[in-house]
């Protein structure tokens, strides 16, 4: 039996997890005009406020009733690193003491938010820091959509334009349901207002998952982690290959509703030697065939542990020449943060289990 206070809070309502209807729904019950919801929902995500004694336009009893019943939970920045090009890295507490990494990027152009869906990773791409850490737990729709409240409340940016990118901790379609209500929490029209087109979502390719994203109402841009061009390669690198292969996917790429003008992100992390060659580029180039894609090559962000290296620009270049000149767009991500860790694959949060020292030499182990 759990102590009394834990299942008190248990009953109260985490209006960070709610979307506007479920807390229509609870103001029902609480006696209170539905509309209640929607000054509550700008509150928090307009304005930044999480405490309802300061949501003025309420009546004083409805804020005293609400601070009795309910909670607005969010994550506490622990710590923030600024990069010398403008990246900010946030390491966030969550309620139970876990921790996650959450960053932001300027002037990409646009002001991105990288955000995570997971405490951890289980997917274990071979190149991937966070895969070495395997996973702790999923985050709930709140802590996921909180991420974003944090970030634009301590960036002073609540009033800006933003686009999010779930491409931090985690992988977002193995931990579906939370990660698409925090999508339609930030969709709202009374909080954050984003669009589909303003999120991306990047993934592995979980084929199921893949497969109900294909149905739903609110659609973020999508990004496949692809990374390989032949089966055993691809087993190696991103070892969900081996129950979802990369035909499948691709199938299932060929068959997502896109959008006119819409295309699908391919993401191939670049490895010296494993997959860089100009054959591996021409063989990608048959693969992509009749996909509305582009391709975003990713030169790896070496860290200890990895056992692989970042190519030359050379390279890269050579690669990206021989996709564009078969009629491929082509992009190279710039790793942004790379001085503070914050860059692609190198987010990691000790876990609780171990110390720093302990869990660093852990992953040196393993190189
Ligand atoms: N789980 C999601 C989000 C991961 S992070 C996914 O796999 O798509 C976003 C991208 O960074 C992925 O394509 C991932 O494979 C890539 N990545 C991971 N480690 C990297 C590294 N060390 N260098 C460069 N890119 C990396």
């Amino acid at each position: 039996m759990p102590p009394a206070a834990v299942m008190f809070t248990q009953t109260r309502l985490d209006v960070a997890e709610a979307e506007l209807s479920e807390l229509e729904e609870a103001l029902d019950a609480l006696g209170r005009p539905r509309f209640h919801a929607r000054q509550i929902f700008q509150w928090v995500y307009k304005r930044g406020v999480t405490d309802f004694a300061l949501m003025s336009d309420l009546a004083r009893d409805l804020r005293a009733d609400l601070a009795a019943s309910c909670t607005i939970a969010t994550p506490v920045v622990e710590r923030q690193e600024r990069s010398e090009d403008g990246t900010t890295k946030f390491l966030l507490r969550l309620a139970d003491g876990k921790h996650i990494e959450s960053v932001f990027i300027p002037d990409t152009p646009a002001q991105t938010f990288c955000i995570s869906t997971q405490v951890g990773c289980a997917m274990k791409c071979a190149f991937c820091l966070t895969g070495k850490m395997g996973i702790d737990r999923n985050l709930t729709a709140g802590e996921i959509a909180g991420q974003v409240r944090v970030l634009a409340r301590e960036l002073g940016m609540l009033d800006t334009r933003f686009n999010i990118v779930l491409m931090g901790m985690g992988e977002p379609l193995h931990n579906y349901e939370a990660t698409m209500k925090a999508l339609r929490i930030l969709a709202d029209e009374h909080g954050f207002g984003m669009s589909g087109r303003r999120m991306t979502l990047s993934t592995v390719g979980v084929l199921p998952a893949l497969e109900r994203l294909a149905t739903e109402p609110l659609m973020p841009n999508l990004a496949i982690s692809l990374h390989a061009t032949t089966e055993d390669q691809r087993d190696l690198l991103v070892p969900i290959n081996r129950k979802y292969g990369l035909k499948e996917l691709l199938d299932a790429c060929r068959r997502f509703p896109l959008k006119r003008r819409e295309r699908i992100t391919f993401e191939y992390v670049m490895l010296q030697e494993v997959n860089d060659t100009p054959e591996d580029a021409r063989r990608l180039v048959r693969l992509l065939h009749g996909i509305r894609g582009k391709v975003n090559l990713l030169p790896l962000n070496e860290a200890a542990g990895i056992p692989f290296a970042r190519p030359s620009d050379d390279r890269v270049n050579r690669f990206a020449r021989i996709l564009a000149e078969h009629g491929i767009t082509v992009s190279v991500r710039k790793s942004r943060g790379r001085d503070i860790r914050a860059a692609c694959g190198q987010l990691i949060t000790e876990s609780s289990r171990k110390a720093p020292g302990a869990r660093l030499a852990t992953l040196m182990e393993t190189s």
